[in-house]
């Protein structure tokens, strides 16, 4: 039996694990979280989606020497002026969970309506290697803002946004077809190539 070689999933968020790995399940990797691989000290956050992710995979795959790779992500809404955009994850304070922050967009919109509600979903995700090699891609996903949340699916801002067809929001949409039409499954299709060559794998 051949082991697989091993790539770090550098995030401590489950959803973003659990999609990571679904997207790239067909590649002849072990896509490792960090309980399994160890813990990571990351940099603080900027306001960059890119520099953010390739700091993650820089710090993990230095810090455990083995090839790493990270997301960043964000909600851009039209009606706030593209935000919160790469501050998603700290949307209204440190005190909020995922449904507080959803709160908070809903209350920022309040009776926003049309143009003002559009939004997309952009991830750039990044790969690098202990010695240093770097690759990142960028995907984005189209939608608008709900009136109210509904759905139990995925995770973060999922159950208001809406996709363009179909009156259904992220979380009411099946994990597989998720997987095909997001962001993450965008940036991450993009990077498959260089993830594999990061990885030692030969195409
Ligand atoms: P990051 O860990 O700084 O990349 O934070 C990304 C944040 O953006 C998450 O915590 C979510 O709030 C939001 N986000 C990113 N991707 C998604 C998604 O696929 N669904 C819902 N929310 C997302």
């Amino acid at each position: 039996m051949s082991a697989r070689p091993r790539v770090v999933v550098a995030t401590g968020n489950a959803g973003k694990l659990r999609e990571i790995r679904a997207i790239l399940a067909d590649a002849p990797v072990e896509f490792a979280g960090l309980d399994v691989a160890g813990a990571v000290a990351f940099p603080d956050e900027g306001d960059e989606y890119r520099a953010n992710a390739l700091a993650k995979a820089l710090a993990a795959a230095s810090q455990l020497g083995l090839p790493a790779i990270a997301d960043d992500s964000g909600l851009e809404v039209a009606g706030l002026g593209g935000g919160p955009g790469p501050h998603s994850a700290r949307y209204g304070g440190p005190g909020l969970d995922a449904a507080g922050r959803v709160e908070h967009l809903l209350a920022a919109l309040g009776d926003a309506s049309g143009a003002e509600r559009a939004a997309c979903f952009v991830c750039w995700a990044a790969v690098v290697t202990p010695d240093g090699r770097e690759w990142s891609a960028e995907g984005r996903c189209q939608g608008s803002i709900a009136a109210a949340p509904r759905g139990a699916g995925g995770f973060g801002y999922d159950p208001v946004f809406l996709l363009p067809q179909g009156d259904r929001v992220m979380a009411e949409v099946p994990a597989a077809e998720k997987n095909r039409i997001s962001h993450r499954a965008r940036a991450l299709r993009a990077l498959r190539a260089a993830i594999l060559e990061a990885a030692g794998v030969r195409a």
